[in-house]
This record gives structure tokens, sequence and C-alpha cells, in this order.
């Protein structure tokens, strides 16, 4: 049966002006197959869609081209006007003729226009239905880590219904503010408390991840506590390890010690102090080490703060930049200033050496292009912030990959940072970096909101077989499963014992790459099929 295709074409607000459209209109209207063509300056608009709608109904139209702005900002919208006239949302083809071409180029480009719609039309002939399907999915959560971000997500999550496990591998919850509560005005004791006392909050201490197995919707974990070993299944795994810090010695002449500290242990002391032994001369080094010095920022400038209220020392932070890109750093950074805190900028990382029981700092100071030097009763080094240990070991374990400091790596570090490539796996706080307590908040709200939705209502709709394997062809070689950077591909039987590859419809991100690579081109991706790509090919240049 011929394709009955409508083409619905939308200036975007007038804002194609070298496309001149009654042209295009008319030339359309003459491809073969096409049988209304509509012009709109509003198409993704509420009245847009329903013109559309009522169209498709009225004309009994069976496949769409819109051409108009990029499928990444509206095809959803548009798939939803095809779904509301009763047709499949994947019989719908896009011709991008703003990014691609009105605002690509000067002057007329309504040839190219034509030419893009041209080849929708083409490929839209052949497009498939894709159906979709209910799957259930296990309400559990299990979070990893039993610090800030861990808690704060486990009480929330169990607030919303949720039931969810809380992992943390050490004897105690409270991660690394256990340490620093009492500096910067934290308590975690409620925070333990809400969680310990939330009915569905399940609380596995000196614990860890063994092994994870499965898919979205049905992780099966297990567990080592203690000397006991368990397995449970969750619909969706958060990972809240955290980071560590580490004071090297690398770069100094003299090893950490006595009077060369990290901000953890200048923490303590002040929590400890007493007027006897304050230090006359601090000085704090930062900003050399690392672009993303968010932490050691934030710690300095709390600490030289209390520095100058308990001690009353001079304070000199020496350091490239001071970042106060962290709420609340910028006004720390004017309250340590005028509390007297003295602020030098340096290129270069400061010499550090021994002088006669103290620490001698020596560096050039940029703005009075002079070297200075520095004797300090205590020096405050600059710390490293990696991830936490076993963190290897974990990402080989999920199969998802580390940035280039170690560190687990955002899906995408712009619309979803806390999502990682495995659907229904999760990372957030100190473990995806440098996060000082209001980005890790961030975090807990973004993975809340995302797990609720996923898990909530116990199932999920997924597209069924929109990326298929033809056991016939597949010769089980494991080229796709070793590239499917989801881990939605496994092997499995056919009917007739044959092992085949099988594609997880919930798992599947319809990235397309296996489909691409496989050599036996057993993978079908519908939309993206050799034949569709082939049409859209043939449809260039003709009349
Ligand atoms: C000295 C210092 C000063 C700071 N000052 C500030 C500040 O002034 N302002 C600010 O906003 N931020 C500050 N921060 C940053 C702040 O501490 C972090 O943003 C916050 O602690 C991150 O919380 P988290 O839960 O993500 O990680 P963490 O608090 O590190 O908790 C991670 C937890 O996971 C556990 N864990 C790790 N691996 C595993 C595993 N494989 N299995 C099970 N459990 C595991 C750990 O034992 C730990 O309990 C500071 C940090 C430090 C170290
Ligand atoms: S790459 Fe192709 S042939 Fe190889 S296992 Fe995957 S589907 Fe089968
Ligand atoms: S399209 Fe293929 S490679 Fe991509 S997520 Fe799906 S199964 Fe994996």
């Amino acid at each position: 049966m011929e394709a009955n295709t409508g083409v619905f074409i939308c200036d975007c607000g007038r804002s194609m002006n070298n496309i001149d459209f009654s042209r295009v209109r008319e030339k359309v209207a003459k491809i073969p197959h096409v049988t209304c063509v509509n012009l709109s300056s509003n198409l993704c608009l509420e009245e847009g869609k329903e013109q559309m709608t009522s169209c498709i109904r009225d004309k009994n139209i069976d496949r769409v081209v819109v051409a108009a702005c990029s499928p990444e900002f509206k095809e959803h919208v548009f798939q939803q006007a095809l779904e509301n006239a009763g047709l499949n949302g994947h019989l719908l083809s896009v011709a991008n003729i703003r990014e691609q071409c009105a605002w690509a180029h000067e002057g007329d480009v309504t040839e190219k226009a034509l030419e893009l719609i041209r080849m929708a039309v083409n490929r839209t002939r052949l497009l498939q239905p894709v159906e979709e399907k209910e799957l259930s999915v296990n309400k559990g959560v299990l979070v990893v880590g039993g610090g800030f971000s861990a808690l704060n997500s486990a009480i929330q999550l169990s607030q919303l219904g949720l039931p969810t496990t809380l992992l943390e591998r050490e004897s105690t919850l409270g991660g690394r503010i256990r340490e620093l509560e009492n500096m910067y005005g934290f308590k975690t004791g409620p925070m333990i408390e809400a969680a310990e006392g939330a009915k569905n909050i399940d609380i596995l201490t000196s614990a860890e991840v063994l092994e994870v197995e499965g898919k979205i919707g049905n992780f099966m974990v297990r567990i080592r506590k203690g000397a006991e070993e368990i397995s449970r299944s969750f619909g969706a795994i958060v990972f809240a390890t955290g980071y560590e810090t580490e004071v090297t010695d690398q770069d100094f002449q003299l090893k950490p010690g006595v009077n060369i500290i990290s901000q953890e242990r200048l923490a303590q002391m002040l929590q400890a102090s007493s007027p006897k032994g304050r230090p006359q001369t601090v000085g704090f080094i930062f900003d050399f080490y690392d672009e993303n010095s968010r932490f050691p920022t934030l710690a300095t400038l709390s600490n030289a703060l209390a520095i100058k209220q308990k001690w009353g020392s001079e304070v000199y932070v020496l350091c490239r930049d001071v970042k106060v890109d962290s709420e609340g750093a910028d006004q720390l950074y004017r309250e340590a200033r005028e509390h007297g805190v003295v602020f030098s900028k340096f290129e270069e990382k400061p010499r550090i050496s021994a002088d006669d029981g103290r620490v001698k700092v020596e560096a050039k100071d940029v703005f009075l292009g002079e070297d200075m030097t520095l004797i300090c009763d205590l020096v405050v080094a600059e710390e490293r912030i990696l991830p936490p240990a076993g963190t290897k070991d974990l990402s080989f374990l999920l199969s998802i990959r580390t940035d280039s400091q170690g560190f687990y790596q955002d899906e995408n570090v712009h619309l979803y940072p806390v999502a990682s490539e495995r659907k229904g796996i999760f990372f957030i706080g100190g473990c995806r970096g440098d996060l000082d307590f209001q980005r890790a908040l961030a975090d807990v709200s973004s993975v809340v909101m995302n797990v609720y939705g996923l898990l909530s209502s116990g199932k999920v709709v997924v597209e069924a077989e929109k990326v298929k394997v033809d056991p016939q062809k597949c010769v089980a070689c494991l080229t796709c499963i070793r590239v499917c950077p989801h881990s939605a591909i496994q092997l499995a039987r056919t009917e007739g014992e044959k092992e085949v590859a099988e594609i997880s419809d919930l798992a599947c991100d319809a990235c397309g790459v296996c489909a691409a690579i496989c050599p036996a081109k057993a993978i079908k991706f519908e939309g993206y099929s050799d034949e569709q790509i082939l049409a859209q090919i043939e449809a260039l240049g003709a009349p």
C-alpha cells in the first residue's frame, strides 16, 4: 500500500527568512506520496499541535514529515500530536530546516530546505510503528554510602514511600561530615536518627557490594555484611560513595607532619584548642594542583576565619585563585579579609623548607612582582581530591566508565549529571568529584526525582523491540555485547538452542552503536535501518 504522507512545515515564528516558504509548499505538494502540505508559524504550540492532529485524522494520513527545528528540541511534541490522532509516534520524520539549513547559511536556502524535506518524505515511506509495552519494576532502592548525600537521599526516598536500603562500608554512618560537623555547624546526629527511625530504611553497615547483575527495574545485588553474604533485588541503585583527600609530600621538601597539616587536622585542632600553644603565623596553600578547588577553597575560607576568631593568629592564604563559585563562598571571602586574613596570588607553587622548627614558604607574589618569604608555625597544605578506595573495582564490576581522575563519569554533564551510562544506576555527591554541600544537595534532589519517577508506580513503559537482533543472522560473535555502552545486551538461547544476542528493551538507550557495528548485519534499529537511510540518499537531487 502506498504511504499517505502529510508534510507540516513551520517557519518558527518567521525566523527563517532565507527560505521561500510558498515555493517550498508548492514544490513539496508535487512530491509522490504527499497528500497534504501545511504551513505554520507555531507548530510546536498547543494551537499548531491541534491543527496537526485534526489534519492527520481528517485526511487519513499514515506517515508524517515535520519540517521545522532540530528533532532534539521538539520531536517528542510532534510525536504526541501523532499519538493524539491515533497514529504511532514513530511514523514521523523530522527535516531540520532550521539549525541544519536556514540558520546555518546566509542567502537563499530554499533549495536545500526542499532537498531535506524530499529526503525525509522518502524515508518516511519505510518507517514502521514501534509499539510500547509495560514492564514491572521493583520499587526498592539501594543507596550505597552513608554520608551526607546518601543519608539525605535515603530519607527523602523513604518519605516518598520507596523502600530503601542504605549500605555503608564503615561501621558507622555519617561519612566525612562526621569529622566536620562541629566545625561547620552541621549536625549529623539528627540525619542519622531520621534514617535509623524511618520504617522503610534498612541500614547495613560494615557492608559492601560484591556483584551487580540484571537491569534497571530488577538489579540483583550480592552484598557482603561481615562474614555473611546476602542477595537482594532493587529497582535502582544510587552510589554516594564520596571522595578521599590526601596531602602528598611530593612537592614539599618536608613531609606532612607536625606543622604541615591537612584541613581536616586543622579542624580537629581548632575544636580541641586551648589558649596555650596557639600558632602565631598560619599559612594556607591551595589551588595549585587542581582546577576545581571547590572544597579546598571553602575549607580554607572557613578555617582561616575560624583561626582569626579562635586563635587570633596571623593568617596568610597563598593561592593561584580564590574561586568563589560555591554558595556563601563570596561572603566567607569578604569576612575573612575583613578579619585580617591576607590573600596573596602566585602562579608558581611555593617552595617549602624547614626553618629552625618552623616552616619557610617562599614564592613570587604576582601583584608585587617580588619574592616573598613567610615563616609559619603551621602550614595547611593543599590536598588532592581522590576517588574513594575501591572505585576502580566498583566501576569494573558495574561496567561504568571513570573520568581521567578516576571519578565516575556523568552520562551528560549538562542535562543529566547524576545518571550513569547504565539506566537505573546513579552517582551523586562527592563520588562525582569536588562537590560542596549545596551541589551535593542539588544531586540529591535530582536523583530522588528521577528514581521516584522511575519506580513509584511499579511499572515502566518502554519501546518494544526498537532495536532488535535477528536470531537467524546473529552468529554470536559478542561484538555488540562488548560495545554496548549501556550493558543492554546479553547472550540468550533460542528455542532451537542456538545462542544469540538479545537486547533488553528496558536497558537499551537506542544509541544505535550495536546496529552500526554488527558484522553480520543482524541488528535492526527501527527508524535508522539501512533501507531507510538509503531511501534518504536516493531522494537527493530528485526533481
Ligand atoms: C576537610 C573538609 C572540609 C570541607 N568543607 C566544606 C565546606 O566548608 N563547605 C562545603 O560545602 N563542603 C565542604 N566539604 C565537602 C563536603 O564534605 C562534601 O561535599 C560532602 O561530605 C559530600 O558528601 P558525600 O555523602 O557525597 O560523601 P562522604 O561524606 O565522603 O560520604 C561517603 C560515604 O560513602 C562511604 N563509602 C565509600 N565507598 C563505599 C563503598 N564502596 N561501599 C559502601 N560505602 C562506601 C564512605 O565510608 C562514606 O561514609 C569539605 C570536605 C572536607 C574533607
Ligand atoms: S554483533 Fe551481531 S552477530 Fe555479533 S553477537 Fe551481536 S548481533 Fe550477533
Ligand atoms: S542501541 Fe544497541 S548499543 Fe545502544 S544501548 Fe541499545 S543495545 Fe546498547
